[in-house]
């Protein structure tokens, strides 16, 4: 636990002593998590602004500097609290308007997000558009008092739940590429909205297929100047993939909550030598060389988070930790999945217990940590370009 001195260590007494009289310990249970409990913590942090902990408290926050934030974050995770306000709204398009947007904007739609009453979702990937995301085109055209969207997204995640979308657009078809798009925020509630949700190879439905057929929208809802979407578009992926790191460095975008570790996966399934070390002299380097790894990125991220002396935000650099992120979630899977043997096989059904179930599921889930928020590859060329400032290949 950091000491960060001062006024933040008086923070951390109060903190603590809120959290204790605050947090409904029922909530630490499956059950109790599923109870009215849970809707009564997400109020009172709401009411304390503590959802939102760096945002101003005008617009819902906690108006914590960076450092009170993380000792809150820490003082939740020594009671087993977390904090039940999330999302694209925390983690996305809310510090893009918060720092982009009009102040008109931020008034209507950021309380809504602090308070998680909100859900947003992402309206980027098109079917001709992932990682060339500048060749979207859904369309949206002027109607003087209103904007008229048609067009398709695909894999927008909680789609189907959300009450609204921050979306990319094509708002000058004749533009150059990357210079006729703007981000517009799209009320999912519009008649012309529809959404049809997608399977995943671990059976859930996370994300949706969504069509907008003449929806309409608020002249004052793009974000940003319009046709300069393109910027707004790549200031909101730095504060995704940084959310996105810490999220894989926390482990809640990990697959399951297991109160084993991957060393306690390989000591009981795989068994110890005659020395005390685990018997699969192979496994256990690869295993040494992953907890290394684990280890390095998680000092990385809490000395990130040490040295932002301002609430300036993330920069380029997030891709490097959005990379190695997925990077350590996706080996720590495979570790556990191959140390299971037979037992990681199990899809459903009686023969596997229930966490080995979750491993093998979760293990799926980890597929899509080098996918989403901008594939692996696509991050690797940012830090290429834009961190180390190396030449496009010839
Ligand atoms: C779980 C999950 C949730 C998602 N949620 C959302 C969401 O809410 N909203 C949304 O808009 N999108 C969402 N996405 C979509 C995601 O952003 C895209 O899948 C991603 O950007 C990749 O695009 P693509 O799938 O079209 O793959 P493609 O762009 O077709 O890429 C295919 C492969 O080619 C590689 N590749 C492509 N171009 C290059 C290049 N220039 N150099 C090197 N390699 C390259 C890619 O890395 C990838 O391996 C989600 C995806 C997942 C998996």
């Amino acid at each position: 636990m950091a000491d960060f001195g001062g006024e933040v260590e008086a923070f951390r007494a109060d903190a603590r002593a809120w959290l204790e009289a605050n947090f409904p310990p029922a909530l630490k249970t499956e059950a109790g998590r599923r109870s009215g409990d849970a809707k009564v913590w997400r109020e009172r942090m709401a009411d304390k602004g503590w959802g939102a902990p760096t945002w101003p408290k005008a617009y819902g926050g906690g108006g914590l500097s960076r450092g009170e934030a993380r000792v809150l974050a820490e003082e939740m995770a020594r009671i087993g609290a977390s904090n039940p306000i999330g999302g694209l709204g925390i983690m996305s398009i809310g510090p893009t308007i918060l720092e982009l947007g009009t102040e008109e904007q931020k008034k209507r739609h950021l309380p809504g997000i602090a308070r998680g009453e909100k859900e947003w979702c992402q309206g980027y990937s098109e079917p001709g558009a992932g990682s060339d995301l500048a060749s979207l085109q859904t369309k949206c055209e002027d109607k003087g008092d209103h904007w008229l969207v048609n067009g398709q997204k695909i894999w927008t995640s909680v789609a189907n739940l959300a009450d609204w979308c921050f979306c990319l657009v094509r708002t000058d078809p004749a533009a150059k590429k990357h210079e006729g798009i703007s981000c517009l925020l799209i009320d999912m509630k519009d008649p012309g909205v529809e959404t049809r949700p997608i399977r995943l190879i671990n059976g859930d439905s996370p994300f949706c297929e969504t069509f907008f057929t003449d929806v309409r929208a608020r002249k004052d809802d793009i974000v940003g100047p319009l046709n300069g979407g393109w910027t707004i578009a790549k200031r909101l992926l730095q504060f995704e993939r940084d959310a996105i790191a810490a999220g894989l460095g926390g482990g809640t975008l990990t697959g399951p909550a297991s109160a084993m570790s991957v060393e306690d996966y390989a000591k009981r399934y795989i068994g110890l030598d005659g020395q005390g070390r685990l018997a699969d002299a192979d496994y256990r380097s690869r295993l040494v060389q992953h907890r290394m790894e684990h280890q390095a990125f998680q000092l990385t991220l809490r000395r990130a988070a040490d040295e932002a002396k301002s609430n300036q935000g993330p920069s380029n650099a997030a891709a490097i930790m959005k990379y190695a992120g997925a990077k350590v979630a996706q080996d720590r899977a495979e570790l556990i999945v191959e140390a299971l043997g037979a037992e990681g096989l199990g899809w459903d059904g009686d023969g596997f217990e229930d966490h080995e179930l979750a491993q093998v599921r979760g293990w799926l889930r980890t597929k899509a940590n080098s996918i989403e928020g901008g594939s692996s590859e696509i991050n690797l060329n940012v830090v290429s370009k834009r961190v180390l400032g190396l030449p496009d290949p010839k």
